[in-house]
């Protein structure tokens, strides 16, 4: 599932190639991804619209259009949003695993029978939606009231980028009681980190998945807020972690995958003692930790 760094690398991926274009046309190939409006409502809504910005709250990618519209786009579990170049050619090695449906070569891909949006943009290229699995959604908002949007507006502070401060980290964390990474995987104090990157954060702060946060002290704190910044940095920079489904704006792998220190590794040394690292569930989510870096308190 594409996390907080694979959705904004999407976005800056995308958003120096559409940003002052024209949307000409969309063509809805699964009118259930639409949500709010109808396929054909949604495609006379968005039609003719400039793109003015691409920006991003939590996990939503929000295509700012002329006249006042937004376009929420939310990858789901597998949604991969790319750019068609129609001077490119599709891969020719290009192919679906029959087994798993996924997308094998990551490269510019034409369309197939996972490609449920296209978004004609002038000039002959596209913004391509393709979804195995079909979990994510697009839906249109009027931009000034996208903040107060039932699915927006109770998300908690944004870890990427100049916001993510200490103070503003600890206060969204006052008062909170219950699980660490229960708290993190839910959304409402710190957007943006799934199972992967809160099993990361868990790890590089020295801290249990299911550590009670009411008794936390601030030296506990301190390390959790440097270690969220920290693995979601890792990964932004390295353009996000590519486990199956995702891929950046122009079809290629992220490289985070190769970093990942507790996430996937059951059984296999941690990487600061060395003794093997535990599996077990938190949140009904296959969680992964150090016994010994990372005790309860
Ligand atoms: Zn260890």
């Amino acid at each position: 599932m594409p996390e907080l760094p694979e959705v904004e690398t999407i976005r800056r991926g995308l958003g120096p190639k559409v940003v002052g274009r024209t949307l000409e046309r969309a063509e809805v190939r699964f009118p259930a991804l639409v949500r709010g409006s109808t396929a054909g409502e949604f495609a006379s809504r968005v039609r003719g619209r400039r793109v003015e910005a691409v920006d991003r709250r939590a996990k939503f990618l929000l295509f700012r259009l002329s006249g006042g519209t937004t376009l929420l786009v939310h990858l789901g579990m597998s949604g991969q949003l790319s750019y068609w170049d129609h001077r490119l050619p599709d891969s020719p090695r290009f192919s679906v695993s029959p087994l798993t449906g996924l997308q094998r070569t990551p490269s510019q891909h034409p369309v197939d029978r996972h490609t449920h949006v296209l978004l004609h943009l002038d000039g002959g290229d596209r913004i391509q939606y393709r979804d195995i699995r079909r979990f994510g959604h697009l839906a249109l908002a009027d931009t000034g009231s996208v903040e107060g949007l039932p699915a927006l507006r109770r998300l908690g502070i944004e870890p990427l980028g100049p916001g993510f401060t200490w103070e503003a980290f600890s206060g969204a964390l006052r008062g909170r009681r219950g699980m660490l990474k229960a708290l993190l995987l839910n959304q409402s104090a710190v957007v943006g980190l799934g199972n992967i990157y809160s099993d990361e954060a868990c790890f590089e702060a020295g801290l249990h998945p299911r550590q009670r946060l009411e008794r936390l002290g601030p030296g506990a704190l301190r390390r959790l807020y440097a270690a969220v910044a920290m693995v979601l940095d890792q990964a932004l920079g390295a353009g996000g972690t590519t486990l199956r489904d995702y891929r950046r704006a122009d079809g290629s792998h992220g490289l985070n995958q190769d970093r990942l220190k507790a996430y996937g590794r059951a059984g296999q040394p941690c990487a600061r003692c060395g003794a093997a690292l535990k599996r077990t569930v938190v949140s009904q989510r296959t969680t992964v930790y150090c016994g010994r870096c990372q005790r309860l308190k």
